[in-house]
């Protein structure tokens, strides 16, 4: 018998998250850390009571202390277990820092380089959300850069293992827009070593079917191995989608042991991700819309 607890909601300070054009989140938040704008974006740090801390840009939850493990992981380890040794790895995006620290958790990794736009994002980060970069910015073997992640790429004469892609969305923001598009996909090509891969965030497919699959048939165009996933991320309101492009090593291929062992062997630890969670999110449907 499910137990059904009505309770008038009683709004105090909100976040009101469009999840859609026509759908939307309240978040209720018990305390503001900061509010501010950078030359890109709206930038603010709030506690937020159900999910913690939480970095929100252009009004849009990027990562909140509860359950940004389930997005970081799904975003970084799938590509990272599937390359057989992954030695130098290129972040565009990123800003708070713990797509960072889940790079830096393979011991395999040499240097990390991470490119964000805004300075501004970072220097929030490093100071208020602790909880989520947990000290990545101080890793000897990182070093942040600040650029727009589509000049870093075509002036770069650096190579990567892999790069992953971890944006502002594609229907949110001007300042992320081109960065996918086949021609940029072209250009991360180029400067990925001959086994390299790439992982995107590509949104959400069930909300923004047009955009994604714009972004799928982007990644179609350059890589000849393309897998496509999807998690729940409770405080998005939807399941995020990842869209991986890799030049030779499969995802689909690796079997739950093999992520396991190589997870074991470079020293990783998760709280969500692992050889199981790796062949659920191979194989979980992608959410779309049913057609009326
Ligand atoms: N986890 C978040 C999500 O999926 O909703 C995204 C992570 S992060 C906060 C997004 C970052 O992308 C921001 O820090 C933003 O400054 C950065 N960004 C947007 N456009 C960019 C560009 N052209 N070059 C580099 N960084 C960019």
């Amino acid at each position: 018998m499910r137990h059904i607890v009505t309770s008038p909601i009683v709004l105090g300070l909100v976040v009101i998250q469009p999840v859609s054009y026509e759908t939307h989140m309240i978040m209720k938040i018990s305390r503001v850390l900061q509010q501010t704008r950078s030359q890109y974006q709206n930038i603010e740090i709030v506690e937020l009571t159900e999910y913690g801390r939480a970095l929100v840009l252009d009004g849009l939850v990027q990562s909140t202390e509860v359950d940004e493990h389930i997005y970081h992981e799904s975003l970084v380890h799938p590509a990272m277990t599937t390359h057989p040794e992954p030695k130098k790895v290129l972040i565009i995006g990123g800003g708070e820092g713990a797509t960072l620290r889940e790079v830096l958790k393979h011991s395999t990794v040499r240097e990390a380089v991470m490119v964000d736009i805004d300075e501004k994002v970072v220097e929030l980060s490093k100071q208020y959300l602790q909880e989520l970069h947990k000290g990545s910015f101080y890793d000897p073997r990182g070093r942040v850069l600040i650029a727009d992640g589509k000049e870093y790429v075509e002036k770069t004469q650096e190579r990567y293992d892999v790069i992953i892609l971890d944006l502002t969305d594609p229907y949110a923001s001007e300042i992320a827009y081109e960065l996918y598009t086949s021609q940029f996909y072209k250009k991360i090509s180029n400067i990925l070593t001959e086994d390299g891969i790439m992982v995107t965030q590509a949104g959400s497919s069930f909300y923004y079917e047009n955009v994604y699959d714009k972004v799928l048939a982007s990644v179609r165009d350059v890589f000849p191995i393309v897998r496509e996933y999807n998690v729940w991320v409770p405080s998005f309101g939807y399941a995020c989608n990842f869209i991986i492009g890799s030049k030779r090593h499969d995802p689909e291929k690796l079997t739950r042991e093999e992520v396991d062992k190589r997870l074991k062997d470079r020293n990783v630890e998760t709280r969500f991700y692992n050889g199981r969670t790796h062949i659920a999110l191979m194989n979980l449907p992608i959410y779309r819309k049913a057609r009326r």
